[in-house]
């Protein structure tokens, strides 16, 4: 489409009016949003297969939209990408993930916290100055955050990326990759990442139990995990078939709707007093 005056949607026909004003209200929406405090954090359980202990939780973001309802992060994070606006949401993110995390720990409670990080974020030249801060008003200990990179965010551009982790690691800061298997990083490239944890993407986890070939796949990436000292989450697992599947296989860590689905904080903290889950 050309990019006339006035003219810009003709092109399209009338039926791109809607999407744009949706997108326009939107837009507005989330300005909104990040300056009516409307984001929340809801945390999912990481938990150890074998000890069934909570050893973390990831911080996944909700917008408590007072239109719509809550409003899950695949609505709005490419848009506020887009705007410019990830920086300060993620910023926020990071900040109250850490707060919490401060939380947990004066109440008791030894488990990480893991913040997703997008590209944008990722490349930020002041993203090392801005977690420093972000740790001393917290107080947290480094080792309790973790950061999470999808394998292609990381990809993206690799020699970034890896000074990056580089400085985040000798922070205490931790990191994982997510999303594992559905990038294409080099095994040579995997090996110098100092990510300590890799987290099979769910793709892989739906039909383990019946796919040879995505069985095959768990399998080397646990094998690969175990070589170079990395530990294995796997992510979305939903079903007992699944758990038993993947515990039998060697993962370190599960997360999904079977130990535990996104929650607000306070269900989480009623979670962290049992014992353990299984
Ligand atoms: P992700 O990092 O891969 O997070 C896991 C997603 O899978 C979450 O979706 C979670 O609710 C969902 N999930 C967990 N267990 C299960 C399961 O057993 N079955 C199924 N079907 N799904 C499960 P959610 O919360 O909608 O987040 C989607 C994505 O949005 C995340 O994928 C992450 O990439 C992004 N995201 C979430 N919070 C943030 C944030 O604070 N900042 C940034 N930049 N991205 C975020
Ligand atoms: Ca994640
Ligand atoms: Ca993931
Ligand atoms: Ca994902």
């Amino acid at each position: 489409a050309k990019k006339e005056g006035g003219g810009k949607y003709r092109l399209f026909g009338r039926s791109v009016a809607p999407l744009m004003l949706e997108r326009s209200l939107l837009k507005r929406g989330l300005q909104r949003a990040l300056d009516g405090s409307e984001f929340v954090l809801h945390y999912q359980p990481k938990v150890d297969f074998h000890s069934g202990r909570i050893v973390g939780a990831e911080a996944l973001l909700r917008w408590q939209d007072p239109e719509r309802g809550l409003r899950g992060p695949v609505e709005f994070i490419a848009l506020a990408e887009e705007m410019g606006l990830i920086l300060p949401i993620g910023e926020w993110v990071l900040g109250e993930a850490c707060r919490q995390a401060q939380r947990w720990h004066r109440a008791g409670h030894e488990l990480h916290v893991a913040v997703n990080l997008s590209a944008r974020q990722f490349q930020d030249p002041d993203l090392v100055a801005k977690l420093a801060q972000i740790l001393a008003e917290s107080r947290i200990a480094p080792c309790q955050l973790q950061l999470e990179v999808t394998e292609s965010v990381a990809m993206e551009r690799p020699e970034v990326g890896y000074a990056m982790m580089q400085e985040c690691v000798a922070m205490g800061v931790g990191i994982a990759i997510d999303d594992f298997g559905t990038g294409y990083s080099s095994l040579a490239y995997l090996k110098r990442l100092p990510a300590r944890e890799i987290k099979i993407d769910r793709a892989f986890v739906r039909d383990v139990v019946s796919d040879p070939d995505d069985r095959a796949i768990v399998g080397a990436v646990v094998a690969l995990g175990g070589a170079l000292g990395r530990r294995v989450t796997a992510e979305g697992v939903e079903t007992r078939e699944q758990f038993a599947c993947l515990k039998e296989m060697g993962c370190d860590l599960v997360q999904g709707y079977w130990t535990g689905r996104p929650m607000p904080a306070d269900a989480f903290e009623a979670l962290l007093g049992t014992d353990r889950l299984f």
